[in-house]
C-alpha cells in the first residue's frame, strides 16, 4: 500500500508540482484498498484538506491509483484522522472558519475554479472617515498596530483561484491566531497581493481583538533595525520588541539571504515566538526551499505550517480586480475597457493598477471618456516584459484554438489525454516563442512548476520526432501566433 502511494506521489509531483504535493498530499495515506468494490480509502489529516483534494484533484486520483491499482473504475472514501495538536499545526481550519467564510450556514469553502470569488463580507470601500479609527492616539495604541496599512483589507481583496488558497488560509489564520496555521507562508511573485494579504491579516485580527499587539515588518527593515540594535548596543531591546509580539507579519523574507547575523536574530525571534503560539505569517517570492542564500534550518522552520502560493490571476479576476479598484477611486470602466487593459497587463496587479490609473487620468486631462481607443493610446508603450505576458495569452489562446480546447481547459489540472497534449503543446510554444523563463511559463498555465515544463517539452520533442501532422499544426499555429 506504501509503495503504491509513494508511486502515486512521484506521479503527481511531476503532474502537477512538488508545491502541491507537500501541501496536500504529503499528509494523507493510502489506507486500504477493496478489490472487490473497487474502493481505495484516504486517510487525510481533517476536512479541510479532504474537501480541497476532492474538489480539485479527484480526476488525478482517480486516474493514477486507478493504473495503478489494475482497477478499471476507482471509487473513493475519505476519513479523516483525529484534530491535532495545536503546535505542529499542519492544516487545521475550524468549520467556523469555513463557515464565516462562505457567509452560510453550510460548512463547504468551494473555490470556483476559473470563476472570481465574491467578496461575501461587507464590501464597504475603505473611505477616509473610516479610518479615523485606526489612527492612533497613545503610545501603547500605537505599539500595538505597529505599520499596519489601513487600506489593506480583506473586503478589498479580490478573490480568483490564483489566491484563494492563500486567501483562506489568511482569513482562516485571524478566527484562531497562532492555532491553525504557524507558520503561514506566502509566496509569490512581485505586485500579486502578498504585502495585501499581510496588511489584511494585521487588520483583521486588530478588529477582532484591539488589545492584540501586532507588527508588519519588512525584512529589509528588519536587517537594519538589526544592524542599529547592535551598532548602539540595544540588542536587548530589539529582540523584547519582537518577543512580545501576538501576530508577527513578515514581508519579503527573502531579503534575509546571505545575512548571517540577522538570520541567527530572526531564528531565536523565530522560535520563542513558535513556542509561546503567537502567530507568525512570512512571504516570500519563492517556496522556502528555493530562497537562496537562507539558513536550512529556517527554511525548515518555514515549512511548519501551512505554505500557500499566490500565482498570475486569470482575466476573470484580473478585470474584477479592475472593477474593485474603479469604485474605490470612483472612475466610470466600462466592460470593454477593463477587457482591454486586463488583457494588456498580464502578470502583476500592481501594474494592472498603475495602467487603470493612467488611463483614467489621460481620459480626464483630455476631457475625453474611457475608452478602448483612449486606453490603447496610453498603454500603447507599454514596456517589453508586458508585451511578452501578453504574448503569452496569445500563444495559449491561438493554440487552444487549433487543438479545438477551451483556455481554461489548459489551465485546468485536468489530466484527460487530449488536454494533456494541448497543454504540452501549448508549454512548447511559449518555450519556443516568448521570452519568458520556464517558471514563469510554469506560473501561466495553472501555476506549475518549471520541470512540469521541462518534462512537457521534452514530451512534445519527441512526438514531433515521429508525427508528421503535429509538425505541420506547430508550423500553422506559429504562423498565427507571429502575425497576431
Ligand atoms: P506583492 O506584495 O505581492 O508584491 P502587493 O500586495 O503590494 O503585491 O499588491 C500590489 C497591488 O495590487 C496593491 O495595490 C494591492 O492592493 C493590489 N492587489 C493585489 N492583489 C489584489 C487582489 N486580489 N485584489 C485587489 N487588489 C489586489
Ligand atoms: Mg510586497
Amino acid at each position: 500500500m506504501q509503495l503504491i502511494w509513494e508511486e502515486f506521489l512521484k506521479i503527481i509531483k511531476e503532474e502537477a508540482g512538488s508545491q502541491i504535493v507537500e501541501t496536500w498530499f504529503k499528509a494523507v495515506s493510502l489506507d486500504e484498498w477493496d478489490a472487490t468494490a473497487n474502493a481505495v480509502t484516504l486517510r487525510v489529516p481533517n476536512q479541510f484538506v479532504s474537501r480541497w483534494i476532492q474538489d480539485h484533484y479527484t480526476d488525478l486520483l482517480k486516474t493514477h491509483l486507478a493504473r495503478l491499482l489494475h482497477a478499471p473504475i476507482l471509487k473513493l472514501n475519505f476519513v479523516c484522522s483525529a484534530q491535532q495538536t495545536p503546535t505542529r499545526t499542519r492544516n487545521i481550519i475550524p468549520a467556523s472558519v469555513l463557515t464565516s467564510m462562505n457567509g452560510e450556514n453550510e460548512a463547504p469553502f468551494k473555490p470556483q475554479p476559473n470563476t472570481p470569488l465574491p467578496v461575501n463580507r461587507s464590501s464597504t470601500a475603505i473611505v477616509p472617515s473610516k479610518q479615523e479609527d485606526v489612527v492612533v492616539s497613545d503610545k501603547k495604541t500605537r505599539e500595538r498596530n505597529n505599520n499596519i496599512n489601513p487600506l489593506y483589507q480583506f473586503d478589498n481583496f479580490v478573490v480568483g483561484p490564483s489566491n484563494s488558497l492563500a486567501h483562506a488560509a489568511a482569513y482562516a489564520i485571524c478566527e484562531n491566531l497562532g492555532k491553525v496555521y504557524n507558520p503561514l507562508f506566502i509566496y509569490g511573485g512581485t505586485g500579486l497581493g502578498k504585502t495585501h494579504l499581510l496588511h489584511a491579516i494585521g487588520n483583521e485580527a486588530r478588529k477582532r481583538s484591539p488589545q492584540l499587539i501586532i507588527r508588519y515588518e519588512t525584512s529589509d527593515a528588519f536587517v537594519n533595525e538589526f544592524i542599529n540594535s547592535i551598532r548602539f548596543d540595544r540588542s536587548h531591546q530589539f529582540r523584547n520588541r519582537y518577543q512580545k509580539v501576538d501576530l508577527i507579519l513578515f514581508d519579503d523574507i527573502q531579503f534575509l539571504s546571505n545575512k548571517e547575523q540577522t538570520q541567527e536574530a530572526f531564528f531565536h525571534i523565530f522560535n520563542v515566538l513558535y513556542e509561546q503560539q503567537k502567530q507568525i505569517v512570512l512571504s516570500s517570492d519563492t517556496f522556502p526551499k528555493e530562497i537562496a542564500g537562507l539558513q536550512s534550518r529556517l527554511k525548515s522552520r518555514m515549512e511548519w505550517g501551512l505554505v500557500a502560493d499566490i500565482h498570475i490571476p486569470d482575466i476573470e479576476t484580473k478585470i474584477a480586480i479592475l472593477k474593485k479598484k474603479a469604485d474605490l477611486h470612483t472612475i466610470a470602466l466600462s466592460d470593454e475597457v477593463a477587457e482591454f487593459i486586463a488583457s494588456r497587463v498580464v502578470s502583476n496587479i500592481r501594474e494592472l493598477e498603475g495602467s487603470l490609473i493612467r488611463v483614467s487620468a489621460f481620459a480626464a486631462l483630455t476631457n475625453q471618456e474611457i475608452t478602448v481607443e483612449a486606453a490603447k493610446k496610453v498603454l500603447l508603450n507599454l514596456s517589453e516584459p508586458r508585451r511578452d505576458g501578453f504574448f503569452l495569452d496569445t500563444i495559449l489562446k491561438i493554440t487552444a484554438k487549433h487543438f479545438d480546447a477551451s483556455v481554461n481547459d489548459i489551465r485546468s489540472k485536468k489530466r484527460h489525454q487530449d488536454i494533456a497534449v494541448v497543454r504540452q503543446v501549448a508549454f512548447y510554444m511559449m518555450k519556443k516563442m516568448s521570452h519568458s523563463s520556464l517558471q514563469a511559463i510554469g506560473n501561466y498555465i495553472g501555476g506549475r512548476d518549471h520541470s512540469t515544463v521541462i518534462h512537457a517539452i521534452g514530451r512534445v520533442e519527441s512526438m514531433l520526432d515521429s508525427d508528421q501532422s503535429l509538425v505541420q499544426k506547430i508550423k500553422v499555429i506559429e504562423q498565427e501566433i507571429l502575425s497576431s
